[in-house]
């Protein structure tokens, strides 16, 4: 029917019920569909998503749905079921339009409510011919039902506003009540008062906690003026000030009064504020106790700082004092706060501490920094230096602007001057010339001081942290090192010499003193050991001891060296004076008168021989012997010897022999030396040959070594044990020292030998075998040219 009718027709027909709903994300989509249903006069309304159709379908309750299946988020077979679920939405015709052609599509769209189902790309004519089926299917089924869902819409959202102006109205209700309450039980005092034709502040309401504060009655108050009921208000500019409040040229204030009267006594808060045009509340609250018990904080908060061992100060902006506790009092050396008060340090303080500490005051009020731990130096009333371990902090109020600030003073004189002695104590031990060394009760090393390290080489880091032992060559045996350490773990001194150890293994003599450390308690923390170099010391006892023995060995040399002389030089006396005086007796005959003069020669000789060599071995100490030096024919001078001792030999039956090689008896065979004196070497050696010698032979020769000719003085005699083969060449030194010698002889003759043979360019030594004889041998140089010292 719609169809056959005019457009003008329609589109009044259209207006009033025909509006289309078009559901397609797709712009492009929307637009055309609305072309075609605007050319055909239908209204159109639009949604591009799930959650606006739903909404515009509701709201509007358009004649027909076009949707699309496609669109993000919900899709349009959901649109159409959630459409359907919904009682005022669900007899709207929902078409399809979509581009699935297939026919579970067309099912699914079917079976979620669908009336309708046109496949992309449609004709206008088929759109148009399926919008007006339905238009008209729906008019003529649903219209009546579709008022009446409209009706049903609209008494529900009467139903709803209803509804929620009840609900506003008894939520209003409760929080009016609810206000009154909260003004009921508050503790603070409320008065409402407005201002009335004479500028007064009426009081039109009041809570209970007013009259419980300023012991009123409700009744009493109401309708009077507030300065009257609160006559405190009367006050200065109070009474100005409430009535700019009111009036609305002031906000809010809050300030302090206190009430000394019959009725009420304390102290209140008092806020003021505008509620309306010429109105305000007056709130108030009994501070009594509250600022009692500030009072009282501050009471023990002064008594706190008052006994503080520290100063404490406070300052305002202007570096002013406006606190001072008893230690700073004393500090500065008033008798009183009140002396300090107001005054800046530059003037409690004169010159430069004053100066210092006022622009130190400066500096954090300007800044906002604190000075921490400052060491401060100044003069006390006695003129005494103290010292002050000084932090300053800057004091803000509630809005972060800086008001003054807090110092903080520790006396640290003592401390300081415990520091300095400890510092001057270092540093003797630092600087002393003795080695100090500071160890745990396990012999741990914790303290080297720099005489320590200088002495041993070793640095202070190499040994800090190591057992004290390290020093000790081992040369401390176990018992001693035991008792040591029984001594200094009993608390007493140990004192005694150490031989010690240097880093690079030198040893070294210590005089040493161990002593505990202990503590307040009496108990040992640790062990400290000075210690003096004496290696000088035990040198020079060394020495002295050498000297000693020396001198001793000398004193034993002399006297034996006397006793020697005594029985040696007396000896030939006694023969040369016995002999002589029995020349003189008759009784003897001629014969044996020659017999005795060849006796006193002999005895002659011998002591001439002591003589001589005394005389020679005092002219070689006193460096006056002369040598001679010239080429001497060695050949010679043997067979000469050979035959000066041949009766000797006969009388002692001890064989004498030459040892001349073969070659060397046609050849002249040459040394350079003085005769005299070489005849003299090998004439001691012979000697001593036949004094050592009891029965067996006696050799002499030479050979050739180098440029040298070394001689030699061979026998078979008692031989010399080992170690008396050096020493024999010392003066008065001999084998045989006891009184029962068997030998006689002053022990010059080796000393005598040996000086010689040096002074001419050689050397002496021997070898020998006790008891299986003695070889001498020395040496002398050949060439003439051989520089020696001629004249020593
Ligand atoms: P003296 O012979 O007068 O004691 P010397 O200086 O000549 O003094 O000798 C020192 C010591 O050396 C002798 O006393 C003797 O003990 C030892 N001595 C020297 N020559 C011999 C030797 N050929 N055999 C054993 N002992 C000897």
């Amino acid at each position: 029917m719609y169809i056959n009718r005019k457009k003008t027709d329609m589109k009044s027909v259209t207006d009033q019920i025909n509006e289309i709903l078009i559901v397609d994300d797709i712009d492009d989509n929307v637009r055309l569909l609305t072309s075609i249903l605007s050319s055909e006069g239908f209204s159109v309304c639009t949604a591009s998503n799930g959650q606006m159709a739903m909404q515009n379908a509701r709201n509007k309750l358009p004649a027909v749905i076009l949707l699309d299946i496609v669109m993000p988020g919900m899709d349009g077979f959901e649109i159409c079921r959630n459409l359907k679920a919904d009682k005022l939405t669900q007899s709207l015709p929902v078409i399809f339009i979509s581009a699935l052609s297939d026919e579970s599509s067309k099912l699914r769209g079917f079976e979620s409510g669908g009336v309708d189902y046109i496949t992309k790309p449609f004709k206008k004519e088929e759109v148009l011919a399926c919008v007006r089926s339905h238009i008209s299917i729906s008019e003529l089924i649903s219209s009546k039902k579709r008022q009446a869902h409209r009706f049903q819409y609209v008494s529900e959202q009467y139903d709803s506003e209803v509804i929620r102006r009840k609900n506003i109205e008894a939520r209003l209700k409760d929080s009016q009540e609810l206000f009154n309450k909260v003004v009921q039980c508050n503790p603070v005092g409320i008065y409402l008062c407005e201002l009335n034709e004479g500028g007064q502040l009426i009081i039109k309401n009041s809570n209970p906690a007013a009259d419980r504060i300023l012991r009123t009655n409700y009744k009493c108050i109401i309708g009077k003026p507030l300065l009257k009921v609160f006559p405190k208000l009367n006050y200065s500019s109070v009474p100005d000030m409430l009535f700019q409040v009111a009036i609305g040229e002031l906000d809010n204030q809050t300030f302090e009064i206190e009430c000394r009267n019959d009725k009420t006594n304390g102290i209140f808060e008092v806020t003021v504020f505008g509620t309306g045009t010429n109105s305000i509340a007056v709130n108030f609250l009994d501070v009594t106790q509250r600022r009692m018990s500030s009072q009282n904080d501050r009471i023990l908060l002064r008594t706190l700082i008052d006994n503080l061992p520290v100063a404490v100060y406070i300052k305002d902006q202007k570096c002013r004092k406006i606190i001072a506790n008893t230690a700073d009092i004393e500090n500065i050396g008033v008798l009183h706060e009140s002396q300090v008060i107001g005054k800046t340090d530059l003037e409690l303080f004169e010159g430069e501490p004053g100066s210092r500490g006022y622009s130190d005051d400066l500096h954090v009020l300007q800044t906002d920094q604190s000075i921490i731990n400052k060491e401060e130096v100044f003069a006390d009333k006695t003129g005494a230096f103290r010292w002050l371990l000084t932090s300053k902090m800057p004091l803000f109020d509630d809005s972060g602007k800086i008001t003054g600030l807090v110092g903080i003073g520790r006396d640290i004189t003592e401390r300081k001057k415990e520091k300095e002695q400890i510092n001057r104590l270092t540093k003797s031990i630092e600087q002393i010339p003795i080695s100090f060394v500071i160890t745990d009760i396990n012999g741990v090393i914790e303290y080297v001081n720099p005489k320590f390290c200088e002495k041993t080489g070793y640095s202070s880091k190499e040994v800090l942290g190591r057992k004290s032992r390290i020093l000790n060559p081992g040369k401390m045996s176990t018992s001693a090192h035991e008792q040591l350490w029984e001594i200094i773990t009993a608390g007493n001194i140990w004192r005694g010499e150490f031989l010690n150890r240097k880093k690079n293994g030198e040893l070294y003599w210590e005089w040493a003193m161990i002593a505990p450390i202990k503590d307040e308690h009496g108990r040992i923390t640790n062990f400290i050991a000075v210690s003096e170099d004496i290696s000088k010391r035990k040198q020079m006892e060394t020495d002295l001891i050498a000297a000693k023995e020396n001198a001793e060995e000398s004193d034993r040399l002399k006297s034996a060296f006397l006793a020697n002389m005594s029985h040696e030089v007396r000896t030939p006396l006694n023969g040369i004076i016995g002999f002589s005086e029995l020349l003189g007796d008759s009784f003897f005959d001629e014969d044996q008168k020659k017999e005795f003069v060849q006796h006193i020669i002999r005895n002659g000789n011998c002591l001439l021989s002591i003589i001589n060599d005394i005389m020679d071995i005092s002219k070689m100490e006193s460096g006056k012997v002369k040598i001679r030096q010239s080429v001497v024919d060695v050949k010679k001078l043997l067979f000469e010897l050979r035959d000066q001792y041949l009766i000797l030999s006969r009388e002692k039956k001890i064989g004498f022999n030459l040892e001349i090689r073969k070659g060397d008896f046609s050849e002249q065979v040459s040394v350079f030396a003085d005769v005299d004196r070489l005849r003299q070497i090998l004439s001691n050696l012979i000697n001593n040959a036949f004094k050592f010698t009891i029965n067996g032979s006696i050799s002499i020769g030479y050979r050739y070594s180098g440029d040298m000719i070394v001689f030699h003085v061979k026998d078979t005699g008692i031989g010399i044990p080992e170690e008396y083969q050096d020493i024999i060449f010392d003066r008065f030194r001999q084998v045989e020292t006891s009184y029962a010698r068997k030998f006689g002889g002053a022990g010059l003759g080796l000393a005598i030998s040996k000086n010689l043979v040096e002074m001419m360019g050689g050397k002496i030594w021997l070898l020998s075998q006790p008891g299986r004889g003695s070889t001498f041998y020395f040496s002398l140089p050949i060439d003439l040219n051989l520089s020696v010292d001629l004249h020593s």
